[in-house]
């Protein structure tokens, strides 16, 4: 089956008992038994729920894999893995650039309970085997990186991994099934923030860990009845929804956000554009290689000051100013200011995260409406400055 197939007819046959031909919400806290612990695999809510398996079958098949557990955010889908696997005196191997709610759950709760964190430049040759011992039980990548999307070699990162005997977990949440399959190339969990692109419309909060060994899985499908933060089945109905039409706004965000790069790459007060699809992007080639798509996210340096940043970001017509990214409707963030904002200022500057990098999640959209958008910001933001300028005795525009 083709993964646009998938998206639509897997785990969602027709409803048996009315032939509903999209699955219903399955609202109900409890099953009723025939004999006492006769059921039909179902027996409580925060254990199993016809909606929420119907979405983790559907997941499963577009990673590749047979186990996937769904959880109540994207957060509560790592804590799940990191509970599982992190005891005290384990270590884990992150790299520099990671989600700010990875670095905040990892810094100021696993630390506490006695796990050691080494953030380390991944992509750089030799660090990550000088990191990797015998205490390390996860290495925990993303590839594209929030915010930068820096490009990370999964399968030579895996190698490294297996050889000291860790796992590895990719957080597919920017890159999506569609564009990467990070099983395929040695990863041993997945995790996503379903809130992205996978739910698609800004319209929910939730997570999931997938795995391809059973043994692997079960301790985080433990969790997720033990701990109990699970999604509720109107969401899971929600993002078997969206889930739908993944293939056909993935091609839409990532054409946008190709168009938008471009654009950017050419603007005078644009210091840097970060677009995997970009040949000057760094990790272009490995891009290439381990992706069948370069994603929807473009994130970029202002050359400015971090007011003109501000004003640019605060005054756009179609890119909300919010965190999140990977839904239908356009959003932009300054991430020093919002999403990575938990990180402190000397902490930020050491992982290479300028003040003025500004992320683009553009959403389906018309590219031109997209990109007429920023370049009318940054023209105002140049002319303001040059205004200013023009003012002054020493003339612009040497
Ligand atoms: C948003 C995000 C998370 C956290 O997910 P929530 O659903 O917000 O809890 C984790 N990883 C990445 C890459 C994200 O973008």
């Amino acid at each position: 089956m083709e993964f646009a197939t998938k998206t639509i007819h897997a785990g969602q046959p027709s409803e048996p008992e009315t032939g509903s031909l999209i699955a219903p919400i399955f609202a109900t806290s409890t099953y009723e038994q025939a004999a006492p612990g006769v059921h039909r695999g179902y027996d409580y809510s925060r254990t199993n729920n016809p909606t929420r398996a119907r979405l983790e079958c559907v997941l499963a098949e577009l990673e590749g894999v047979e186990h996937a557990a769904l959880f109540a955010s994207g957060l509560a889908a790592e804590n799940a893995v990191l509970q599982a696997y992190l005891r005290p005196g384990d270590e884990i191997v992150i790299p520099l650039d990671v989600y700010g709610g990875t670095y905040r759950i990892l810094n100021r709760v696993f630390q506490q309970y006695g796990c050691v964190i080494r953030q380390i430049d991944i992509g750089a040759p030799g660090q990550l085997d000088a990191a990797l011992s015998s205490k390390t039980r996860l290495v925990w990548i993303e590839s594209p990186t929030n915010p930068r999307l820096l490009i990370y070699d999964i399968a030579a990162v895996a190698r490294a991994t297996h050889a000291a005997g860790a796992l590895l977990v990719v957080d597919n949440t920017f890159a999506t099934p569609l564009f990467q399959q990070p099983f395929t190339l040695g990863a041993d969990i997945v995790v996503h923030s379903v809130t992205k692109y996978l739910g698609g419309h800004s319209d929910l909060v939730q997570g999931a860990v997938l795995a391809r060994d059973p043994a692997v899985f079960e301790p985080v499908k433990f969790l997720q009845n033990a701990t109990g933060a699970i999604p509720s089945p109107f969401d899971c109905w929600l993002t078997l929804r969206g889930l739908k039409t993944l293939e056909l706004r993935m091609q839409r965000h990532a054409d946008n956000a190709e168009a938008i790069a471009r654009a950017l790459e050419s603007h005078r007060i644009v210091r840097r554009v970060y677009f995997p699809g970009l040949p000057a992007h760094p990790g272009h080639e490995i891009a290439k290689r381990q992706m069948t798509g370069f994603g929807g996210m473009v994130s970029f340096e202002l050359d400015g000051t971090v007011d003109e940043v501000v004003s640019f970001v605060s005054s756009r017509r179609f890119f909300a100013l919010g965190e999140s990214l990977g839904g239908v409707k356009a959003l932009v963030c300054h991430p020093a200011r919002m999403t990575h904002a938990s990180i402190p200022p000397e902490e930020r500057a050491k992982l290479g995260l300028s003040d003025t990098l500004v992320r683009l999640s553009p959403g389906c959209e018309h590219p031109r409406d997209l990109v007429a958008d920023l370049v009318e910001g940054l023209d105002a933001v140049a002319r303001a400055r040059e205004g200013v300028a023009a003012g002054a005795p020493v003339a612009v525009g040497a």
